[in-house]
């Protein structure tokens, strides 16, 4: 693959987002096979990568897709999606963007008091997931803290008596309890606390068919990082749910969202070496993309591993790679890399969640293309921008003054 990438990058050209998509296969097959219960729904995470093909991919193995918003839904449509796969799981949207997905047919899941309450006024029959915030705090460490107490998600575990007096005074059918932590699980005992604290919560719940884990897996970005061992995970998460179907006498459907763990492996990202540029404190590599292309790095300071595929057997010397954008743009300082030359082809390992679906065009800059490649083929999925594509929505006026 690696080597496979140079040849890509010649073909398509760079700044280039390049999926390998038996990874994909691989990940979703390890994240089923991880749970032994009765009724499993994967929903894929559609925000993490939006490309129609890759979510036709998730299609074709079986995957369900979460959407945060409606044009997510609309995408899912459009790569094969029944609307009863789709689970739409906002956060402050509007009455008629939930009007909207109602009336698609997708599942729906109300992260707050005033559309539930809005929701039983104007569509009593509809059924829902209840989204709650668990207010969990595990370790100790804020960077593990699941659903902390100022978090814009959710309704509050202290609010269920007021969901469960509004729910039966509208009869709103609640048909789960969703919980998305928004964190990194990586040890087994967190899930298993968040999980008991849901079964309490579902407890009160008579109609529920599913509860909804959402996602916080982890993966791993460098060396010695922790990431979730999935195998072990639903191992003991499956023996928890079987125990509390039983408990419930019924065979409830597990739910999860995974976004990052499906996709972030089986993505690179490709760019040129535009300059380098030796000052009196480091040795600068300036690429052809910058934050417009993948804003990972300097929007949440997170680590992306950088490989020089143009002289894999180069001598390693220290640099900071950057960006051309006018603006400070530090993809990494301080990165030992085999020698970087000018025309060089720089790998950024990880590139496959949230990268390109949150690419700009800030600097006037065409957003990359897309490949994917699947069972030994290589296919373009998206095509680099052009100015037609800048030019698209402008209305041009007179302007005298
Ligand atoms: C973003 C999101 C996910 C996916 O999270 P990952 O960390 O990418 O797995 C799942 N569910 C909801 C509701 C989300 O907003």
């Amino acid at each position: 693959m690696k080597n496979n990438l140079s040849h890509i990058a010649q073909e398509y050209g760079t700044p280039l987002y390049v999926y390998d998509g038996d990874v994909i296969i691989e990940k979703y097959q390890s994240f089923k096979n991880a749970f032994d219960v009765k009724n499993l729904k994967i929903h894929f995470a559609a925000k993490a990568l939006t490309n129609l093909s890759i979510l036709k991919l998730f299609k074709e193995m079986g995957s369900g897709l979460d959407c945060v918003s409606i044009q997510e839904i609309q995408m899912g449509l459009k790569a094969g999606f029944a609307p009863e796969d789709i689970i739409f799981t906002p956060n402050g949207v509007s009455i008629e963007e939930y009007e909207e997905a109602i009336n698609i047919g997708t599942k729906i899941t109300i992260d707050n008091i005033s559309i539930l309450e809005k929701i039983g006024l104007k569509f009593p029959n509809t059924p829902i997931f209840i989204r709650v915030n668990p207010h969990l705090m595990a370790g100790g460490n804020n960077n593990i803290s699941v659903g902390h107490i100022d978090s814009k998600f959710g309704i509050s575990i202290h609010q269920i008596p007021i969901v469960l007096r509004l729910t039966k005074k509208y009869n709103i059918k609640v048909e789960g309890i969703h919980v998305h932590t928004g964190s990194d699980i990586v040890q087994a005992d967190i899930f298993e606390r968040v999980a008991k604290l849901i079964f309490t919560i579902a407890d009160q719940f008579e109609d529920i068919t599913s509860i909804d884990f959402g996602s916080g897996f982890k993966i791993k970005y460098k060396e010695n990082d922790l990431e979730t061992d999935i195998a072990k995970i639903g191992t003991q998460f499956s023996k928890l749910f079987n125990e509390y179907c039983e408990k419930r006498q019924k065979d409830l459907t597990l739910r999860f969202e995974p976004g990052k763990f499906m996709v972030s492996e089986s993505g690179s990202f490709l760019a040129d070496v535009n300059v380098i540029k030796q000052t009196t404190a480091c040795t600068f590599v300036a690429v052809n993309s910058g934050f417009n292309h993948l804003i990972r790095p300097m929007f949440y300071n997170s680590h992306h591993n950088i490989k020089n595929i143009s002289n894999p057997n180069g001598e390693k010397k220290m640099y900071s790679v950057v960006g051309y954008i006018c603006e400070s743009d530090t993809f990494a300082t301080d990165r030992i890399l085999n020698e970087v030359r000018e025309k060089d082809i720089l790998l950024f390992e990880n590139a496959g969640a949230y990268c390109y679906s949150m690419a700009s065009n800030y600097n006037s800059r065409f957003k990359p293309a897309e490949v994917l490649t699947l069972k030994g083929e290589t296919h373009l999925i998206r095509e680099r921008e052009t100015m037609e594509d800048l030019l698209k929505n402008q209305k041009v006026i007179d302007i005298k003054i």
